[in-house]
């Protein structure tokens, strides 16, 4: 039984072991993802199946290499099955398997291995065995079992490759490849076997092809199983819950590519884009953030899809397995659209006045201490107009203030349509209005504030039933080099003009002079 000689034969069987090895014990330390534990399984009994071989080729004497061509059996009689019952599995018709099939298919690789070892006192297995000098293996005679055996290892390994092929059909790209490779993976032993059997083509003469082409199946589900996950994101997001949560669940591989969609977040990938699996995410959605590879990201993207743009808060996870190693990631996108409407609702209510329409103060400073700096650093003319109503009080006094805000409206709305889009106008307070113009040089802005003044002063203010006849009067100040000034100074210069406009009578626009003091300035 241990009478071992080396030859070179086993050579590629001993390659053959340490791949399946290295991928067995891959799997087992995966064994929580879905089918790695029978894949583990599988590779187990190929383990078994190849070392037993080797020893059978070591072995000199004949009852040596008999003893190991039963054990071999160890590996070869659930073999086929595992492998079937892996395609069960990984193909998602494990409820084919019910508890009376699988005790008779379990049943069944347990009697092999009994034939086999009990085969002197029946040869239905084998019917002669003998060794040739020469070759490797002891040659044999098979008597009525051992076609029974092959003819169930066939079906098995046949109906799985059925069974791939039915799910590579049915599925998205990505798996496609997984199925396509592991059916082929099974398929090469078998193939080898049936040109072997049927067709006396040996490819390795003297030598067991089917266990020789255990490496080449080896290879193939390396492939699967490294380059394209087999194991590992396939079984993660088939669940009812993803497919009908009123949220989209994206699933990505280590490099961030597509590898499964929920039917929301299907819903939102642009027409244009037939197959979004196996794509990196950013190809799929142009506007999605970048994700960290590490952490987990809360991070608000706007798509768009047939009904127009939607918000979304988008929270990727990272998908680890047992020993911390990336698997991948999962990416929820939640619609947080409406909460994005009544917020932007929100600040326009916050930057606006609500009488007139045009932008209160605390907005008027933002966005002109923006373009304040810029026409600094730029060394762009700007000015800064102070609009006030003249004696508007009395107008409150004699016709209500319900009417004095209608009178405020109109004269808001009117100034306003002497701007450019690019000038910031705005309610300062009460009945006075301020204004950003931007590139502008004194004498377009003196120009522009004179044709304000005589617009209002000449158009009837509609209040009420009746009209009114308003003026108002026009502070100016300019930004020069000389003036290396805050833009609150500037529009207290605007103001201190429109003071003077006031002293000289209203309903006139006066221009910041550099003798005129301005409160609480140096
Ligand atoms: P002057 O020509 O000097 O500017 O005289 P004035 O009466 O317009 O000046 P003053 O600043 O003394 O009075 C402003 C008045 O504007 C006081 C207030 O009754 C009125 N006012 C301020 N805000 C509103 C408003 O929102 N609605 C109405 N109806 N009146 C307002
Ligand atoms: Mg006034
Ligand atoms: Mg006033």
């Amino acid at each position: 039984m241990f009478t071992l000689a080396y030859t070179p034969y086993i050579l590629p069987f001993v390659l053959s072991l340490v791949i399946t090895a290295a991928l067995g014990s891959y799997a087992y330390r995966r064994r929580h993802l879905g089918a790695a534990s029978t894949f583990a399984l599988v590779m187990l009994a190929l383990c078994v199946w190849t070392f037993c071989y080797i020893m059978e080729l070591s072995n000199t004497t004949l009852s040596g290499k008999m003893f190991w061509a039963s054990a071999k059996y160890f590996g070869a009689a659930p073999g086929p099955l595992l492998w079937f019952l892996l395609s069960l599995q990984l193909t998602k018709n494990e409820r084919w398997l019910t508890p009376p099939a699988q005790f008779a298919l379990w049943t069944f690789a347990l009697v092999t291995i009994i034939v086999v070892f009990t085969n002197e006192f029946h040869h239905w297995y084998w019917t002669r065995v003998e060794l040739v000098p020469g070759l490797p293996e002891s040659q044999a005679e098979h008597g009525f079992y051992f076609w029974i055996y092959a003819v169930v290892s066939y079906l098995y390994i046949l109906s799985s490759a059925v069974l791939y092929f039915r799910y590579y059909r049915s599925t998205p790209a990505l798996y496609r490849r997984q199925a396509f490779l592991m059916a082929l993976g099974g398929f090469v032993p078998l193939t080898g076997r049936i040109l072997e059997d049927f067709f006396n083509f040996d490819l390795f003469p003297n030598v067991d092809n089917v266990i020789l082409l255990f490496l080449v199946s080896g290879l193939l589900f390396a492939l699967a199983i490294f380059r394209y996950g087999a194991l590992d994101i396939v079984h993660i997001a088939h669940n009812a819950v993803i497919q009908n949560i009123n949220a989209g669940i994206i699933v990505l591989d280590q490099s961030t590519r597509v590898v499964e969609l929920n039917p929301f977040a299907q819903a939102l990938v642009p027409a244009s884009l037939a197959a979004p699996i196996g794509k990196p995410i950013q190809a799929v959605f142009e506007k999605f953030p970048a994700l960290s590879v590490k952490v987990r990201a809360d991070q608000e993207v706007e798509l768009h899809d047939a009904n127009g743009a939607r918000s979304f808060q988008v929270t990727s996870s990272p998908i680890v397995d047992d020993n911390h190693a990336l698997l991948g990631y999962a990416v929820v996108l939640s619609d947080i659209s409406l909460r994005k409407q009544a917020e932007r609702k929100l600040e326009a209510l916050a930057r606006t006045d609500g009488l007139t329409g045009v932008w209160n103060r605390r907005y008027f400073y933002e966005l002109a201490e923006a373009e304040f700096s810029r026409a600094r650093r730029y060394a762009r003319r700007l000015a800064v107009m102070m609009l006030d109503v003249d004696h508007f009080k009395r107008i409150n006094d004699t016709y209500g203030h319900a009417l004095g805000d209608q009178a405020l409206k109109f004269v808001a709305a009117r100034c306003g349509n002497h701007f450019r889009d690019t000038d910031i106008f705005a309610r300062y307070g009460g009945e006075e209005f301020v204004c950003l113009l931007e590139e502008i040089d004194p004498e377009d802005a003196r120009r522009t504030a004179e044709r304000i003044r005589q617009d209002i002063a000449q158009t009837p203010t509609p209040a009420g039933n009746q009209t009114l006849n308003l003026t108002i009067s026009i502070g100016l100040a300019f930004l020069d080099e000389d003036g290396p000034i805050l833009l609150n100074e500037l529009v207290k210069r605007a103001d201190r003009a429109l003071y003077q406009a006031k002293e000289d009578g209203r309903n006139c626009v006066r221009v910041w002079r550099t003798d005129q003091p301005v409160v609480g300035m140096k």
